[in-house]
């Protein structure tokens, strides 16, 4: 029973986490360092320290050749073997010891080394071949191998004088094993540590994610008044704020959407109920009164005239605000595009009811996508008819004036009040005064020009004086 509670209790170890993966990295880390230490400690140790005695003797060797007809040189000799503790000799040619010489040795037992021993020793300098060399070798007496440095002096007194330095490799296996010892205490306290640290680190690191999570499945369920907390650290202070951006741009297509909803229903709804009543009134009264059946059905068709145009209006946002349709930019003359456009007007309205008049100036070539241009500028002069008041005349302006191109439909309609005129760009703003029962126009026209010159990067903008007119205006550079 206990077995089984200890099994269901086995603590889960979730391997994507930023605390398994912090001190993965970190154990890797440490891992790799102490491997580090210990190829170099233990390893490259004795190679190291034996590489290190070489040169030692080599420049004491090198020195001392050049000191040899100096008359401190046999003090010098004492000085080095005492400091280093070598042992330093001189011999002459022929295996004499010359140096260091006891009364013994002098009077009693010259020291000579046989033929072979000095051969081996000053094989390659006794020839000349070289000035000295350094080799390792072992000796019978000594437990430890030793570095042996032998040089060629120079002559004296006609005789040819060599130099014998001799020094012991200390083992250094004493001190590879205190060295071991004290790597593995490292070893282990550094893993235990690096375990610490990571568990620290980590959790301060994944704490505000956690709680941004939390926040983040608030706001999916529905919440959008959540804030995303500041964060110590920058990349996750970024990513708050990132959120928190988010979080309010999706408040604001939400209420938009609401709007749009409202909007669009309240819209549809009203020419649908005006519809249905025309139509059950023809039925029940004017059926047979020929004046005014017209006069009724006229009305149905112009509520129906409202309904497309609302149903194209919302289909050009739709493709707007999705961006189906790709901004297909070229070439186009401007000029031309507005005196085709003000000809599909006057086709439209033969009556002559509207008078429309076109001035152009200069290269008025640019880049734009044609299609969506000529869309923006019917609505800006469909706008100027709607708007217009007795005298119908719409002024169309197209100038280039230092490379730089501008549009202007001018009407001398009613105008807009100045604490208006930010508004109209808005998605079904309608300038309250104009509408007591919204006869033309969706409140859609000006936001597609606004969403059309803004992919297009104009400059644009409106002028307006209540009474006497507006002037809605946009500026391109000419090309070529
Ligand atoms: P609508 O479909 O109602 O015309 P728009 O987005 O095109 O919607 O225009 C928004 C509002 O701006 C209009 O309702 C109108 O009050 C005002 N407006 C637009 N163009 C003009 C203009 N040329 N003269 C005066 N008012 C205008």
């Amino acid at each position: 029973m206990l077995a089984k509670n200890k099994e269901n209790k086995k603590v889960k170890i979730d391997k994507n986490s930023i605390m398994f993966t912090f001190w993965k990295y970190f154990s890797v880390f440490t891992v790799f360092i102490l491997l580090l230490l210990w190829l170099l400690q233990i390893v490259f140790l004795n190679r190291f320290y034996e590489s290190m005695k070489i040169h030692e003797v080599t420049k004491i060797g090198d020195y001392l050749r050049g000191e040899f007809q100096n008359k401190n040189f046999e003090k010098q000799i004492l000085n080095y073997s005492q400091k280093k503790g070598m042992s330093i000799e001189v011999i002459d040619s022929t295996g004499h010891l010359i140096y260091p010489l006891t009364w013994i040795d002098v009077l009693v037992n010259p020291k000579v080394m046989d033929q072979d021993t000095f051969n081996d020793f000053f094989a390659g300098v006794k020839n000349g071949k070289k000035d000295s060399r350094v080799f390792i070798t072992r000796f019978q007496n000594l437990e430890n191998p030793s570095i042996v440095y032998a040089g060629y002096l120079g002559r004296d007194s006609g005789i040819k004088h060599y130099i014998l330095i001799k020094t012991a490799l200390e083992p250094v296996d004493s001190t590879t094993d205190i060295l071991k010892k004290m790597l593995m205490i490292v070893s282990i306290m550094s893993l235990i540590f690096g375990l610490i640290l990571s568990y620290y680190f980590s959790k301060r690191l994944s704490k505000p994610l956690v709680e941004m999570s939390r926040t983040a499945k608030q706001l999916g369920s529905g919440d959008y008044s959540v804030h995303f907390k500041h964060v110590d650290y920058t990349e996750i202070d970024d990513l708050s704020k990132t959120l928190n951006y988010a979080t309010n741009e999706l408040t604001k297509t939400i209420e938009v959407r609401k709007d749009l909803i409202a909007n669009v229903s309240h819209d549809l709804k009203t020419p649908l109920t005006v519809i249905k009543s025309y139509g059950e009134m023809i039925r029940d009264i004017s059926g047979n009164n020929e004046k005014m059946r017209t006069k009724h059905i006229q009305t149905i068709i112009d509520e129906a005239d409202r309904l497309t145009e609302l149903v194209n209006d919302l289909l050009d946002l739709s493709k707007i605000e999705s961006s189906l349709e790709e901004v297909n930019f070229e070439k186009i003359d401007l000029g031309e595009l507005v005196q085709k456009i003000i000809s599909r007007f006057e086709r439209a309205m033969p009556d002559n009811s509207y008078k429309f008049i076109y001035e152009g100036k200069g290269n008025t070539i640019i880049r734009a996508d044609s299609k969506r241009l000529s869309q923006a500028i019917y609505n800006l002069i469909n706008n100027a008819i709607n708007y217009s008041k007795e005298e119908k005349e719409i002024k169309l302006r197209v100038i280039e004036e230092n490379g730089i191109v501008e549009f202007s439909c001018i009407d001398n309609g009613i105008g807009i009040a100045q604490d208006e005129i930010d508004n109209i760009w808005e998605r079904f703003y309608r300038v309250s005064a104009n509408h007591s029962r919204p006869t033309v126009g969706t409140g859609l026209g000006l936001y597609i020009v606004k969403n059309i010159f803004e992919m297009h990067n104009f400059e644009y903008g409106v002028e307006s004086e209540l009474g006497k007119g507006s002037r809605f205006y946009f500026k391109t550079e000419a090309v070529k």
